[in-house]
C-alpha cells in the first residue's frame, strides 16, 4: 500500500471505531435512561437477626423507597408494599425464622413495581409488639426495619410509638455497617387495594399524634432559649461519603460547632448531642441503630429543650441532585413544620440550593424528641459541587449562619 492509501485505511478505521463507540455510548445512555425512567430501587437484601427478646428484619434498598405497611388477622402477618421496586434474584423468596415471635418471612415481586415482604407473625395483632420503621444508610442506602417481640416503648408518655408507619427516607446516607442511623420519613400513602377481606388496622395512624409536652418556649428572640444540636453520625457511623471522601459526619460537626458559637453568643444555652468524632450512645460503636438515635433523643429531652436540630448532609445514587431539605415529623407539632421551613429557607437563601422543601417524616430524632424539631439536609453530599462548598470554610460558615437565621426566624 502507498502511503497514502495507508492514511486513508487508517482514517476509515478511526472513524469506524468512533463510529461504534458513539453509538455504544449512545445505547448506554439510552438504556440508563430507560433505567431510570423505570425509576425502579433494587431490594437488595432480606437480613433476620433473633435475640432473646426480638425478632428485626431488615430489608435493604439500593435507595429510599415508598412503603406502607399494614397487618392481616387469621393467620397474623405483618405486610410491608414497597412501591417502585424490584426484587433482586439473588433474594431467598422465603425464610423460616425461629423465633416465637415470627415464624417466616416472604419476598415477592408483588406487581410490576410493588415487592412485598410478607412476615409471619401473631404479633400483628398487638400493636404494642412489633414496629416497622426505616433507616438510611448503614449496610445499604436504605433499610426497613421490622422489629418484633417484647418492645419497650420508653416514650415519657409524651411521644406514641408510630406503628403504622409507611416510609419513605431521605436520601441521606447514614452509615456504618449494621449501626446508627436517624432518618425515618413516613408517607402515609393510601393501600389501594383494599381487595382483602382480611382485617386490616389501618385505624392505628390515630393514635400517632405527637404531643408535645407544651414546656417549650417559642418566645420570641434567641436569647435565654434551650437548644439542642445534633450534628448527625460520628465515630465509626460516617454518614454519607462524598465523591472526594469528604464525610457527612465531619461537615456536620463543623457546622453544629460553629452554629453553637452563633447560638451561644446571641445567649441561648446550646446542648451538644457530641462535640467530637465520637458515637453519642454510652456504649460507643457497639449500641444499637435504636439506642443511638435515643442517645441523641436523650440530650434534648433531659434537657428540657425549646427545640431540637439535627444537621445532616443528603446523598443519593445520582451525583447530579442537590438541594436542601428541612424535615419534621409527619404527624408532629405545626411548630416542628415552620421550624424546618425556616432553616431549609434561609439555607436555599444563603448557599443558593435547590428548595427540596420542608417534608414530613418519620425519622426516629425528631418524632421521639419532645419539643419542636427539625433534621435538616443542608445539601447533597454526593453532589461533586455541593461537597466542595460544604468542605470548604465560606460553605460551613454560610450554612451555621443560615441556620441561625433560620432558628432566629422560627422564634420570631
Ligand atoms: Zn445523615
Amino acid at each position: 500500500m502507498t502511503r497514502v492509501k495507508r492514511s486513508v485505511l487508517f482514517l476509515m478505521m478511526c472513524v469506524t471505531l468512533l463510529g461504534a463507540f458513539f453509538l455504544y455510548s449512545h445505547t448506554a445512555e439510552a438504556a440508563g435512561f430507560a433505567e431510570r425512567a423505570k425509576n425502579l430501587t433494587a431490594i437488595e437484601g432480606v437480613r433476620i437477626s433473633t435475640s432473646g427478646d426480638k425478632v428485626r428484619i431488615v430489608v435493604d434498598a439500593a435507595d429510599e423507597v415508598d412503603y406502607q405497611t399494614k397487618t392481616l388477622a387469621s393467620p397474623g402477618r405483618v405486610v410491608v408494599d414497597i412501591s417502585n421496586a424490584w426484587l433482586s434474584p439473588k433474594i431467598a423468596k422465603s425464610q423460616s425464622i425461629d423465633s416465637r415471635f415470627a415464624k417466616a418471612v416472604r419476598v415477592a415481586q408483588f406487581d410490576s413495581n410493588t415487592v412485598r415482604i410478607v412476615v409471619d407473625t401473631e404479633m400483628a395483632t398487638n400493636a404494642n409488639n412489633y414496629d416497622v420503621f426505616s433507616l438510611t444508610g448503614g449496610s445499604a442506602a436504605y433499610r426497613i426495619v421490622m422489629d418484633f417481640g417484647n418492645l419497650q416503648k420508653s416514650t415519657g408518655g409524651t411521644t406514641i410509638a408510630v406503628k403504622k408507619s409507611g416510609g419513605r427516607a431521605s436520601s441521606s446516607g447514614e452509615v456504618k455497617a449494621e449501626k446508627k442511623s436517624t432518618e425515618t420519613k413516613s408517607a402515609e400513602t393510601k393501600s389501594a387495594e383494599t381487595k382483602s377481606t382480611e382485617t386490616k388496622t389501618e385505624d392505628r395512624k390515630t393514635k400517632t399524634t405527637k404531643v408535645s409536652k407544651g414546656t417549650y418556649n417559642r418566645s420570641p428572640g434567641i436569647d435565654g432559649k434551650r437548644i439542642a444540636l445534633d450534628p448527625g453520625h460520628g465515630g465509626s457511623d460516617t454518614g454519607a461519603i462524598g465523591p472526594t471522601g469528604v464525610t457527612e459526619k465531619s461537615i456536620a460537626l463543623r457546622i453544629t460547632k460553629r452554629l453553637e458559637e452563633l447560638l451561644k453568643k446571641a445567649g441561648a444555652t446550646v446542648y451538644m448531642t457530641r462535640t467530637g468524632d465520637t458515637e453519642v450512645a454510652k456504649d460507643g460503636a457497639n449500641a444499637s441503630d435504636i439506642d443511638e438515635l435515643q442517645a441523641r433523643v436523650d440530650v434534648a429531652n433531659d434537657n428540657g429543650a425549646d427545640i431540637f436540630l439535627s444537621i445532616h448532609l443528603d446523598s443519593f445514587t445520582n451525583s447530579e441532585v442537590s438541594g436542601t431539605t428541612g424535615y419534621y415529623y409527619e404527624k408532629g407539632s405545626e411548630e416542628s413544620r415552620e421550624l424546618a421551613a425556616a432553616i431549609k429557607n434561609r439555607i436555599v437563601k444563603s448557599l443558593d440550593t435547590t428548595d427540596r422543601g420542608a417534608k414530613g417524616s418519620n425519622f426516629y430524632v425528631c418524632r421521639k424528641t419532645d419539643m419542636p424539631a427539625a433534621l435538616i439536609e443542608v445539601a447533597f453530599i454526593s453532589n461533586p459541587a455541593e461537597e466542595q462548598l460544604l468542605h470548604s470554610d465560606t460553605g460551613v460558615e454560610k450554612a451555621a449562619k443560615a441556620i441561625f437565621d433560620g432558628i432566629k426566624d422560627y422564634f420570631g
